[in-house]
């Protein structure tokens, strides 16, 4: 077993491996900003190292400061979290060229899913379904190729950057007479925003679900999946509320799909906790990308499953072989999660500022993952998730009914949050029925 962590992350994701770690007799090391020293896992961590600067998210992403704080403390590994350095292969070299482990996947790994045409090559060989597209990057000199391409494909087609993140670096395309121009803009700004100009296409998908897979694999040949998520609400790419498992799937496609994405990672002997995102419409899934990481809303799957993901992932980075066999792993109900930033509910402006009171919901099926406390000030520095609101029921029904509950009783005063903007979904009769697409928010908000 790992004797001491550094976690290399804040908020509520560095209180939630702290927990881990603690249950599992794992020591902590907890790196920060000086914006970040009353957080809570600073305050538990058994050590701490200020790394930087309060103004700026800059000092999570200061590798070196990040390997000497595990060097002049001891540590043998980094959990990087999600967001900051969790998918940075050249971070994850240098942790093991410094003698570390890191807690995810090697960095060949983490630079082959994080390019996204190299990703899809590798999904599409190991037998994963990917959207219909150019199977490779374009050359956008090559106009009559591309025209051909898309005209293939079929309008509407999407230029999308190989190293694109966080929903940018696309473009929709409808017509042959605004396509060449589409793919040079493209190609410019990925240079730009990524430092790599290669884009490919795909078909533009109108009304899709987003559906994700949970993977684990220790590296050694043992791979499971553990059901999947639904993400359709989101605003600008941004997830909001995520549940599992996905309304109106089979458990027959459930075991179809997750099953690929379990043969993916012994293909490609991935290790760690991971993703496979996927659009989902009409009855067929299509793989966009891999995140190579614990994600913000892994603990829905803990909830149906009863598997703790971020145990999972200490213990595989510990070197041992995952206990779990894919039979092992029942759903069972349904949860959901609500995401709980700081932010205005109609302007979706930041709110950050001094919690002057705050108040958790609780009693059976609800769980709460957050590092905010009465009288914590929210930074203006960071991202504005504040915490995460987690209910299990016996159905779908029953779950929802709870999260209305919990976000009747959850107070925070001081600053704004979304709670509102939560409720009012979860009184959404489209929304309570179950299956809308990644447009369905977007368009209500717009009415
Ligand atoms: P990122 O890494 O930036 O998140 P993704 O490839 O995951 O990029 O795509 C982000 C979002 O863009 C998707 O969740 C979806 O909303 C939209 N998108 C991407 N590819 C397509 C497509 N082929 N058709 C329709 N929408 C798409």
């Amino acid at each position: 077993m790992l004797s001491k962590v550094v976690i290399a992350n804040r908020g509520e994701i560095a209180l939630r491996i702290l927990r881990a770690c603690r249950e599992l007799g794992i020591r902590t090391v907890a790196v920060h900003s000086s914006a970040d020293r009353d957080l809570k896992h600073v305050r538990l961590a058994d050590e701490s190292v200020c790394i930087g600067p309060a103004n700026s998210a800059q000092s999570y992403l200061n590798i070196p400061a990040v390997i000497s704080a595990a060097e002049v403390t001891d540590a043998v590994a980094i959990h990087p979290g999600y967001g900051f350095l969790a998918e940075n292969a050249d971070f994850a070299e240098q942790v093991e060229k410094s003698g570390f482990t890191f807690i995810g996947p090697s960095p060949d790994t983490i630079r082959l899913m994080g390019d996204k045409v190299s990703a899809i090559e590798a999904m599409r060989k190991a037998g994963v379904p990917c959207v219909p597209g150019s199977e490779g990057a374009l050359d956008h000199e090559d106009r009559d190729r591309n025209a051909q391409l898309a005209r293939d494909i079929g309008y509407p087609v999407i230029i999308k950057a190989a190293g694109g993140g966080g929903g940018r670096g696309m473009r929709v395309v409808r017509n042959e007479a605004t396509l060449h121009n589409a793919i040079s803009l493209t190609k410019s700004e990925a240079a730009a925003a990524f430092g790599n100009d290669q884009v490919y296409m795909e078909k533009y998908l109108e009304n899709p679900r987003h559906i994700e897979f949970q993977v684990l694999a220790d590296g050694q040949g043992n791979a499971i999946h553990l059901g999947e998520r639904d993400c359709s609400i989101q605003r600008r790419h941004q997830k909001l509320i995520e549940e599992a498992p996905a309304p109106g799937l089979s458990e027959e496609i459930r075991q179809k799909i997750g099953e690929r994405c379990a043969q993916a990672c012994r293909e490609i002997a991935y290790r760690g906790a991971g993703t496979f995102e996927f659009l989902y419409e009409d009855d067929e899934f299509y793989f966009i990308e891999m995140n190579t990481r614990i994600q913000v809303e892994h603990p829905v799957t803990e909830l149906i499953t009863g598997v703790d993901l971020v145990r999972e992932q200490l213990l595989i980075a510990s070197g041992e072989k995952l206990a779990y066999k894919q039979k092992d792993i029942k759903i069972r109900g349904h949860a959901i999660e609500c995401r709980v930033n700081a932010e205005d509910p109609v302007t979706f402006l930041p709110s950050p500022g001094k919690i002057t009171r705050y108040h958790a919901p609780g009693g059976p099926g609800v769980r709460v993952d957050t590092h905010i406390y009465s009288g914590y000030t929210v930074p203006p520095y960071y991202d504005s998730l504040l915490g995460k609101l987690i209910v299990f029921g016996d159905n779908r029904h029953s779950a929802m009914r709870r999260m209305c509950t919990a976000l009747d009783e959850i107070i925070v005063d001081g600053v704004k949050t979304n709670v509102p903007l939560h409720r009012d979904l979860l009184n959404d009769t489209n929304f309570l029925k179950g299956g809308v697409n990644i447009h369905y928010l977007e368009n209500k908000l717009s009415l």
